[in-house]
């Protein structure tokens, strides 16, 4: 216990009933949780597996483990933990039968998912443009996060359809394929709770005690989770920080952490107001910018290191020179004596780090994304995770139509939709029925997976005795390798590679005691979260990239948040939604800068180009008007030159057109009055720069 303050103290002995932990970033809110744990366990005798701690993702819930166990030895292993769905998914392994599911139902995923919903609209002829699939998709996942099931939502007639009557066949799709999707996994928990007392009561006596973390990013449904689970002993810790809720978009409402005290009487609030991560120059930029919000808790943050080095904010020419300027700062970090694990660059949207990735390498930074395509995600994987599935007995009909043409069987589209059929007709189980069919033969289109189906059977006996159960095996046997080694020498290298990391991956999980049903929730767990990352453990001494969302929770030494402009962050389809998404970007930009112990670098540039367009942003108004002392600025076009009256109204971003040069855009301005020298992209020119006095620009 000596290891925290005051405040902290309180909150992890606090008593029992419902417990609001509120406090700005880096306060110690993760720390506060993990002691109060280890205080309900150590002092109060609480046995570690009635205690369930919900974390916003998988691997914080490993992360909660580990540091229960440095504080209280091997007891912390057995504290239930993990996210929303993967407790829910846990849950519904039990009871999903009351449901109507089996209990080995699976979790489909996204692109199932799409191709589900196409599948349904084409059925009903309803074009693309009339309802965009993701439209619907959207507006189905929106109800869920607010719990609302087919008959609770609400008449939504769009371009004259019924978005509830398709919603209700969606679901009545999904169970008849014995699939649930994420959405469904946190929401049918809720129905089990809202509808089945016993199960209900049998849920409620399972924990007593239960805390959240980041709970700022809880949507209705989520809330309503835990308002069922802990209606009975009412022992909810809750810790957030409305000042960093960041997933409105995905339906979470800050309103839950604000109204706390209303939705859980006699509750108790604690404030910790002490930052113990960031030097004081960096929490004083996180505080100048967060103070702009309207509508939020005011906290106080007080620093409690020293006063450190400015943040820092560069301008540069392009994307390039950004991306070298944070290779060369990146290096100097590192000669610094700081280990490139300390080191993070954080940005708004993926495609942000294809540069810097390029840019990264040439310069021998090593670096490791965490999320961009997830590992499960990839298409061989799910291909060879589809055969491996179905051979193990929890494939079903959609893993059936995923490999039924992979490779080349004579399967078009006509022959999968009477593939399909017949299985249906037969009223078995996928698995179940290739094993017919490997017996019995069949006709039509079900005759070309005879083959196939017969390899299957004839590993049936032996998988057992197989640490992979048979994945390299039928993989190669169905000829779906050759169809991957015929891709080309580069891509089929990596896509063979992937599979031997899947490979290992399942021999590993088997070896731990997993069945193949409890490896495929796994699978679909870490392919939510995007977590298992390729070369997350071979090079554990790499510069972390990744998204903002993504870093919640995070710290690191040195943090680069490059790309702070507008339509960046804020990020473009923020600034189209109004007031409410521009606060989101703040806050986003507030999480990003509270990541940071040490140093800090902010980046914007000039130009940017995207698909062979060239754009010249503005840099982002959460920072063009802080003071120097709160951020030191390189290379920022001083505010006078731009209205500066020898500019004639030219400023950065202005298109301009010359006599000679043809049309291009301003990129800088230098100097003033006579002196003022422009630097111009031309369209067919290229970049020049100009004294201004002398250059006859002309505004267009
Ligand atoms: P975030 O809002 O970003 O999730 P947080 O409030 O959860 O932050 P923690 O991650 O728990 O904050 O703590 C931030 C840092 O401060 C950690 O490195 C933690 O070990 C340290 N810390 C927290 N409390 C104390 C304390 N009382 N004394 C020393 N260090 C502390
Ligand atoms: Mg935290």
């Amino acid at each position: 216990m000596s290891e925290l303050n005051t405040a902290q103290q309180q909150a992890v002995e606090a008593g029992d009933g419902p417990q609001l932990i509120l406090a700005g970033a880096g306060s110690g809110k993760t720390r506060t949780i993990v002691h109060r744990i280890g205080h309900l366990i150590a002092s109060r005798g609480i046995a570690p597996h009635r205690i369930l701690a919900v974390t916003f993702t998988n691997k914080a819930a490993a992360e909660l483990k580990s540091r229960l166990s440095m504080l209280i030895g091997d007891d912390g292993g057995g504290v239930v933990s993990g996210t929303f769905h993967a407790l829910s998914l846990r849950f519904l392994r039990r009871y999903a039968d009351a449901l109507g599911f089996p209990r080995s139902f699976q979790v489909i995923d996204a692109d199932d998912q799409k191709a589900l919903i196409k599948r349904l609209l084409k059925a009903r002829n309803i074009a693309t443009d009339r309802l965009h699939p993701n439209y619907l998709l959207g507006w189905i996942e929106h109800c869920k996060h607010a719990g609302l099931t087919p008959a609770q939502a609400p008449e939504n007639g769009w371009n004259g359809i019924d978005m509830r009557e398709l919603y209700g066949e969606y679901q009545a799709h999904l169970k008849q394929h014995e699939r649930m999707d994420f959405s469904d996994l946190i929401l049918n928990v809720v129905l089990l709770m809202r509808d089945f007392p016993d199960i209900a009561e049998a849920l409620r006596c399972r924990f007593d005690f239960v805390l959240v973390d980041e709970y700022q990013d809880t949507n209705p449904i989520q809330h309503e989770w835990l308002m069922q689970l802990c209606s009975s002993h009412r022992n909810l810790t809750v810790v957030g920080d409305d000042d960093q809720s960041i997933y409105g978009w995905r339906g979470a409402d800050v309103s839950h952490i604000l109204d706390f005290e209303r939705h859980w009487h006699g509750s108790e609030i604690h404030r910790l107001e002490k930052n113990y991560r960031s030097s004081e120059a960096i929490l004083e930029l996180a505080n100048a910018v967060i103070r702009e919000n309207a509508d939020r808790h005011e906290k106080v943050l007080k620093a409690t290191r020293e006063r450190g080095e400015t943040p820092r904010w560069i301008v540069c020419n392009d994307d390039y020179d950004e991306a070298r300027r944070i290779a060369a700062q990146l290096t100097r970090w590192r000669e610094g004596g700081y280990p490139w694990s300390e080191m993070a660059i954080l940005f708004r949207s993926n495609r942000q780090s294809l540069v810097l990735e390029q840019v990264l390498r040439e310069s021998q930074v090593p670096y490791r994304m965490i999320g961009g395509v997830g590992f499960f995600e990839r298409m061989e994987i799910k291909d060879a995770l589809a055969y491996w599935s179905l051979l193990n007995g929890c494939g079903d009909a959609l893993q059936l139509l995923r490999i039924c043409n992979r490779p080349k069987r004579g399967l078009g589209a006509k022959g999968q939709e009477q593939l399909m059929a017949q299985l249906a007709a037969s009223g078995m189980r996928a698995g179940d029925w290739l094993q017919l069919i490997a017996s019995a033969g069949a006709e039509g289109a079900a005759k070309k997976m005879v083959p196939i189906a017969a390899v299957m059977q004839s590993l049936q006996g032996s998988l057992d005795q197989l640490p992979d159960r048979g994945l390299m095996m039928l993989l190669d046997e169905s000829g779906y390798l050759k169809s991957i080694e015929a891709l080309g020498e580069i891509e089929s290298a990596s896509r063979l590679e992937n599979i031997r990391t899947l490979q290992e991956y399942i021999e590993m999980s088997i070896s731990e005691g997993l069945t193949p049903v409890e490896f495929m929730d796994r699978a679909a767990l870490l392919q939510s979260s995007e977590e298992m990352q390729q070369g997350e453990d071979d090079e554990p001494e790499a510069v972390s990239m990744m998204s903002l969302h993504r870093a919640k929770g995070l710290e690191f030494d040195c943090v680069v948040l490059p790309g702070v402009e507008e339509g960046q962050l804020p990020h473009q389809r923020s600034l189209d939604e109004g007031e409410s998404g521009i606060s989101e970007e703040r806050r986003l930009l507030y999480v990003g800068i509270t990541r940071a112990r040490r140093h800090l670098l902010l980046s914007s540039a000039r130009l940017r180009r995207l698909f062979g367009e060239s754009h010249y942003p503005l840099p982002s108004r959460f920072i063009k008007s802080l003071s120097p002392d709160t951020l030191s600025q390189e290379g920022v076009a001083a505010p006078s030159t731009a209205t500066d009256s020898a500019s004639g109204g030219i400023t950065i971003g202005s298109s301009v057109t010359h006599p000679s040069f043809g049309d291009g855009v301003i990129l800088s301005l230098e100097g003033s009055g006579d002196a003022t020298r422009v630097t111009v992209q031309f369209r067919r020119a290229g970049i020049k720069r100009l004294m201004l006095k002398y250059a006859a620009l002309q505004m267009m």
